[in-house]
């Protein structure tokens, strides 16, 4: 199978980044054309439960999406095996045999989760109740876990796992945990109101509109408490339950909690298949390890190599909204380029 060069636009990931790209571009006249590993769209927001600030349905938000570029094509459980310059443009030939040529290209291969069992003195994988923010929101979209008690009387989220960390190799703020940390305290108030939920953080980022607000109602309204200071032990106590010891640096006293559920707030890291897709490309690596824009203020959706555009989380960590704004730019940016006839 070969797809002509008349308009294709290949777009690499398809999660939210390149869904919204293929929006656009389908309405600018292009023929988008997304290519993703997994066997369906919509990335890490297609297993989330509901996203924050307004506590919308992110099953449904990747639904619509998906309505929206039905007219699209799409290749699922597909790689990217190759990636050739041509004299105009390049040829993308794919793990299912298909051949592209193609004069534009997105990169939107987002993100990947950090790996909790690698900060090993949280016990994730070790204890029974610890879990991560995606296992909880799986659970919260269903997904039965054993992990997680019928009825817990005390919940623990722990901020900045694998990221702002050295060790872990990612000194980045992942951006949005704070808030997943607020959101995800939240929605366990709300199904066991009599619980005990903790927070502990080391600094409390929140940036975005209605952030603030959405924080102070964590604790006003639902009573979560706000931690600031490093666990620094975690054990699993007589009767499966987790105990943590931290220190609260804001009153200088040592604390001892025990929990029957502890989540580790996850960060963003580096998706190994946009190293492959680099190197394929030859495309530049930040010192972050992400992909390299052009530059951070004006191009961030450029590449060093011509035709190639960036788009969400694979230049580095972003909110959901910054991803959706940041793929319509892209996908204007690619219309831009193309139109010159480069
Ligand atoms: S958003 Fe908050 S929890 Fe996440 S890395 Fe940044 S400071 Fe840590």
């Amino acid at each position: 199978m070969f797809l002509t060069m008349k308009e294709n636009v290949v777009i690499i990931g398809g999660g939210i980044a390149g869904m919204e790209a293929a929006r656009q571009l389908l309405l600018l006249g292009y023929n988008p054309i997304v290519v993703e590993q997994k066997e369906q769209l919509g990335g890490h927001v297609g297993k989330w439960h509901r996203l924050f600030p307004d506590m919308s349905s992110a099953q449904d938000l990747v639904r619509r999406m998906e309505e929206d570029i039905s007219e699209a094509n799409i290749f699922l459980e597909t790689k990217v095996n190759s990636i050739n310059r041509l004299r105009e443009g390049y040829q993308v030939m794919l793990s299912n045999g298909v051949n592209i040529a193609c004069r534009a290209i997105l990169i939107a291969s987002g993100f990947k989760l950090f790996d909790a069992t690698r900060k090993e003195e949280y016990g994730y994988g070790v204890y029974d109740h610890v879990i991560t923010n995606a296992d909880l929101e799986a659970w919260f979209n269903g997904n039965a876990d054993p992990r997680i008690p019928h009825a817990p009387e005390s919940v623990g989220f722990v901020h900045c796992v694998g990221s702002r960390d050295l060790k872990a190799g990612n000194s980045q703020c992942s951006k949005v945990c704070c808030m997943t940390a607020v959101k995800q305290a939240i929605e366990i108030k709300e199904r066991f109101p009599s619980a005990r939920v903790w927070c502990f953080y080391m600094d409390l980022r929140l940036f975005g509109k209605k952030y603030e607000d959405f924080y102070i109602g964590a604790q006003q309204d639902y009573a979560v408490q706000f931690v600031r200071g490093r666990i620094s032990e975690v054990s699993e106590a007589l009767g499966g339950q987790i105990q943590v010891k931290a220190e609260d640096t804001l009153t200088g006293k040592p604390l001892r909690v025990r929990l029957d559920l502890l989540v580790l707030m996850s960060g963003m890291s580096c998706n190994p298949e946009m190293t492959r897709l680099a190197r394929m490309a030859r495309l530049d690596i930040d010192s972050d390890g992400f992909l390299k824009s052009l530059d951070n203020i004006r191009s961030i959706n450029e590449s060093n190599r011509p035709g190639i555009f960036f788009a969400g989380a694979c230049t580095g960590t972003k909110t959901v909204p910054e991803t959706l704004a940041e793929a319509r730019a892209a996908a204007l940016d690619i219309h831009r380029y193309l139109q010159k006839g480069l």
